[in-house]
């Protein structure tokens, strides 16, 4: 087994220059996390809005706390003030919520459209149809306190990779098309999220701008206790 260092420093040079490496810390120790920022990353990414929130009090202000898992609208408010980007929207009703407490806050909240590509039907996001509904009514517009950025997926848990590559495929193709026809006068739909340990490869070779890697920096992640519920 790598190290944490050594493990963060050949995941990032096994990524194309210009791919950013979030390091997906849920569930590990803070000692851990700083074994990571110890080998220059300050990316990470977290699913649960409590630990997150912990995790961001403790640790060293200069690390970028990325939201990757689902977004209940009444913890919105806990992650506002400091989140750097929340990858995981998928309704209209948490995009206006997240404007609201980015007012509070004083801060335009950078946002990623969360589509569901995989096969599995146990996980969030909008369909595709879903993300061209909610893209046609461009609501954004009226929403001064967040910024779309671009899309976030996770591909089927499967070892064909054909599969994968096709629904990372798909998703550039819906990024594409979006930027093209709703955000072609703004240069900052810019990022498409795609990628865990077991396939970030294949999704930086198909146009992901961010990975979120995990188990294969840290290790597993063992749930000692039930999952709180978030
Ligand atoms: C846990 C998680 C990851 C990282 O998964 P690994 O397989 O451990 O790399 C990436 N994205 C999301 C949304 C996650 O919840």
């Amino acid at each position: 087994m790598p190290t944490i260092e050594e493990a963060i420093i050949s995941t990032k040079e096994s990524l194309p220059q210009g791919v950013c490496l979030i390091a997906v810390s849920k569930t590990h120790p803070m000692d851990l996390i700083m074994q990571a920022y110890g080998a220059g990353q300050r990316d990470f990414g977290e699913n649960k809005v409590q630990e997150l929130t912990e995790k961001a009090q403790a640790l060293p202000a200069d690390i970028r706390w990325h939201m990757i898992g689902h977004l209940q609208t009444n913890k919105v408010k806990y992650i506002a003030p400091f989140v750097y980007l929340i990858h995981s929207v998928d309704s209209e009703k948490l995009l206006r919520v997240i404007d609201k407490e980015g007012a509070k806050a004083g801060r335009v909240i950078d946002c990623l459209l969360q589509v569901h590509v995989a096969k599995e039907d146990t996980k969030f996001g909008l369909s595709p149809e879903q993300l061209e509904v909610l893209c046609a009514t461009e609501v954004w517009k009226e929403l001064p306190h967040v910024r779309i950025r671009g899309l976030m997926a996770m591909a089927t848990n499967t070892d064909v990779e054909e599969e994968v590559r096709q629904e990372f495929a798909l998703t550039k193709a819906l990024f594409d098309k979006v930027r093209q026809r709703h955000f072609a006068d703004s240069d900052s739909f810019d990022q498409l999220s795609m990628g865990m340990s077991g396939d970030y490869e294949l999704a930086a070779e198909e146009g992901a701008t961010m990975v979120r890697v995990g188990s294969s920096i840290f290790g597993h992640r063992y749930y000692a206790q039930p999952a709180l519920a978030d």
